[in-house]
């Protein structure tokens, strides 16, 4: 019921963090998957030597996911390498960039929209016609998608507030060919981009009751759950992994 032999999976932004171990997962249940990175191009190729080497399969495209072009490509190539269709859709690459507002710059703000926002719109958009029935989309969103918790986080707040937006109306607009479309939201996941180290993170553990950062793979544990067949009934739905930080 948790197995995913036969299906093809895409997950952006897999060369690192929370993708990486997401594909690696999902790949270990049996799917043959598809990363995008824009620029860690050793890492996405060590990740998918890794997952050949464990007798899975894998594969990487170069695509910056804040590109409207570039995504679109990338989608087409990963779908003609992965045999026309697509099962599972991880929309996970983002990026944060903190800043008061009247002091955040414009650019951070538009980099933020074009890679967490229309990134996970133009993939979804130019992947759902090749999804087979019974797909499943998984938006990795944030405990930011639910709150505001910390000041000078408006921008990227929004942008995983508006992934919630996507994952609802996808939602109902797929339901008809039983694709599920979930948010993930972690927590503080230890990542290049949060790494579990020094004074911050100290500050972060004191918000969790489980008092630790957690691991990519603790995420990647429900993307895999929701990605499988025991997650049919599931949709449309907001799942925290934050070890209580919003409890
Ligand atoms: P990392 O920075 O550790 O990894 C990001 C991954 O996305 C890398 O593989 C990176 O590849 C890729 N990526 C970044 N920008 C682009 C881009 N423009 N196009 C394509 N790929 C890109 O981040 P995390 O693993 O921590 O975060 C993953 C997701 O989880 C994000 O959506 C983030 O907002 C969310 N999240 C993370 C939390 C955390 O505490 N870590 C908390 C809540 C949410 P490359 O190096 O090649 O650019």
């Amino acid at each position: 019921i948790f197995n995913l032999s036969g299906k093809a999976a895409l997950v952006t932004g897999g060369s690192r963090g929370i993708g990486a171990a997401c594909a690696k997962l999902l790949a270990h249940r049996g799917a043959s998957v598809a990363i995008t990175y824009s620029k860690s191009a050793e890492r996405a190729e060590a990740l998918v030597a890794e997952i050949v080497a464990a007798g899975g399969s894998a594969f990487a495209i170069v695509a910056d996911a804040g590109d409207a072009n570039a995504t679109k490509a990338a989608v087409a190539q990963a779908l003609d390498r992965l045999g026309g269709h697509l099962d599972i859709l991880v929309n996970n690459a983002g990026i944060a960039d903190h800043g008061p507002v009247g002091l955040v710059s414009e650019a951070s703000f538009e980099r933020q929209m074009d890679i967490n926002v229309r990134g996970v719109w133009y993939t979804t958009s130019s992947a759902v016609a090749a999804m087979r029935d019974g797909g499943r989309i998984i938006n990795i969103g944030s405990f930011f998608s639910e709150r505001v918790p910390t000041p000078g986080a408006s921008s990227y707040g929004m942008t995983k507030h508006a992934v919630v937006g996507m994952t609802r109306g996808w939602a109902r607009d797929l339901a008809a060919r039983q694709i599920t479309v979930n948010t993930v939201e972690p927590g503080p996941i230890a990542t290049e981009a949060n790494p579990d180290e020094g004074d911050r993170a100290a500050m972060i553990k004191t918000m969790v009751p489980l008092g630790r950062y957690g691991q990519p793979h603790e995420v990647a544990e429900l993307v895999a759950f929701l990605a499988s067949p025991a997650a049919a009934y599931i949709t449309g739905a907001q799942i925290l992994v934050d070890g209580g930080m919003l409890a």
